[in-house]
């Protein structure tokens, strides 16, 4: 048997209630976290100023989606000359400050953006009952490319074609093979779903790498 604490994305969530509703299962968590550290000036608290709420979506469970509603604690700072009065604290294990989903999920949408690209894997989220779009995909796509610049270069690079939108807009992924990472995406501004010219994109992977194998 599994409890109601299989639906908790994290420890520091308790679940309060668990309600299927049409469209999957919405979960009540209150935040059980007993201090608090300060964005703003780093003081620890454990001074409760009320609670803050928001919405976390996270992986289906059976096939149905989960949605969960957080009651996130709210801290009154303990240093009195702090430019911040209150703050919430997000749970780096489970969530990032500002995103919507929690990090598994939004793992899963960069997993399926790499496999698949933005279109389809918007089509692939819809059969499981979710709603990811490809500019979400895209997005995420975009920001690895901008945290994964460092490091050495990259041996074997993918290339394909995509659409950003459908009859308007198109774009050129380019991945790094043997690390499952993307490289860049390209944008092509013409609208026409035609890959930058050869010598464009030996230009971007000749600033990439040496000796360079290309895999379409
Ligand atoms: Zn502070």
């Amino acid at each position: 048997m599994v409890g109601a604490a299989t639906f908790s994305p994290g420890k520091a969530f308790a679940v309060t209630a668990i309600e299927l509703v049409e469209d999957g299962y919405e979960v009540e968590l209150e935040d059980r976290r007993k201090e608090g550290s300060c964005p703003a000036c780093g003081s620890c608290s454990v001074r409760s100023y009320g609670w803050h709420r928001r919405t976390l979506q996270d992986l289906p469970i059976a096939g149905r989606a989960v949605r969960h509603r957080v009651a996130l604690r709210r801290w009154s700072c303990a240093n009195e000359q702090c430019s911040r009065r209150t703050f919430t604290q997000a749970d780096v294990t489970v969530f990032q400050r500002y995103s919507r989903r929690t990090l598994r999920f939004n793992d899963i949408v960069l997993h399926m953006g790499r496999a698949l690209s933005g279109l389809l894997a918007e089509c692939f989220f819809e059969r499981l009952g979710l709603s990811i779009n490809d500019d979400t995909v895209v997005r995420h796509l975009s920001r690895e490319t901008e945290e994964k610049k460092e490091g050495p270069p990259p041996r074997v690079v993918g290339i394909d074609d995509w659409a950003w939108k459908k009859q308007h807009s198109y774009g050129t992924i380019m991945l790094n093979v043997e690390r499952n990472t993307v490289i860049d995406v390209i944008k092509n501004e013409d609208g026409q779903f035609a890959m930058p010219s050869p010598a464009s994109l030996m230009y971007r992977c000749l600033g990439l790498t040496r000796g360079l194998f290309l895999q379409s």
